[in-house]
């Protein structure tokens, strides 16, 4: 085990990209289940239109003071964007609903994981923060994981109206644990959101780079550096156990 974790208590995890692939092929299936219902609801739907509305939202909270996306107002922009018409709140209700459905739908856990969360489990408390908007969606697809009963504290941005890198999910998150920021190691895929984040508060930071974000921050002059860097997250085994 590296000496520098070794007063660690608990050790939180971002969810996609970290402990399950978000990358372009699961965007990729979003986007069909979005193009789908839509299609059905309303026809035939402009597909760059849809994707520029979407990558749009994708980095919203990020140049907007790290406020979290509203998901029916997303659902309103897109039906309004690409068809040029009022959205009941039943349609936006309804597309809300397919967003949910499909990312429940399209998550997948790798084999490891879950026996890897089980090994840190015995020797540290595990937690979870993730930055999406429907926290619903976050809490079904970790339970239908079969992950939920890992976590001592779950946060998901949606519920805190704000995203990593802001203070206030961590906070929560920490709150949440009852434990002090540096007994804490926060492990992620995102520069701005996990790293500089965690470092932020004063909690240890370990990237991977396993799977690539979708939303790509670099590095910028005087940011924090993670304490350590593995290629694949069953890389905790050697740096915790
Ligand atoms: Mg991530």
């Amino acid at each position: 085990m590296s000496t520098d974790f070794k007063k660690t208590k608990a050790i939180c995890f971002d969810l996609g990209n970290t402990l399950i692939e978000f990358g372009p092929r699961q965007i990729a299936k979003q986007y069909q289940g979005l193009t789908g219902k839509l299609t059905q609801m309303f026809g035939s739907c402009d597909a760059a239109i849809l994707k520029q509305i979407r990558d749009r939202q994708i980095v919203a909270p990020y140049t907007d003071h790290y406020r979290e996306n509203d998901v029916e107002e997303c659902c309103r922009e897109l039906i309004e964007g690409i068809y040029r018409t009022t959205a009941t709140e039943e349609q936006v209700k309804q597309l809300a609903e397919e967003r949910y459905q499909t990312f429940v739908d399209i998550i997948e856990l790798a084999d490891h994981i879950l026996p890897l969360l089980s090994d840190l489990g015995k020797n540290y408390r595990l937690a979870l923060l993730s930055n999406f908007p429907c926290a619903r969606s976050i809490r079904d697809g970790i339970e239908k994981l079969g992950m939920t009963s890992h976590f001592d504290a779950i946060v998901i941005s949606g519920e805190i109206g704000w995203v990593k890198p802001d203070p206030r999910p961590y906070q929560s998150l920490l709150d949440q644990l009852d434990e002090k920021p540096e007994d804490c190691i926060y492990v992620g895929d995102n520069w701005l959101a996990d790293v500089q984040g965690a470092k932020g508060m004063g909690m240890k930071a370990i990237l991977t780079t396993e799977h690539l974000p979708y939303e790509r921050f670099e590095p910028k002059e005087g940011d924090q550096t993670p304490d350590a860097t593995i290629a694949q997250l069953d890389g905790l085994r050697k740096l915790l156990l």
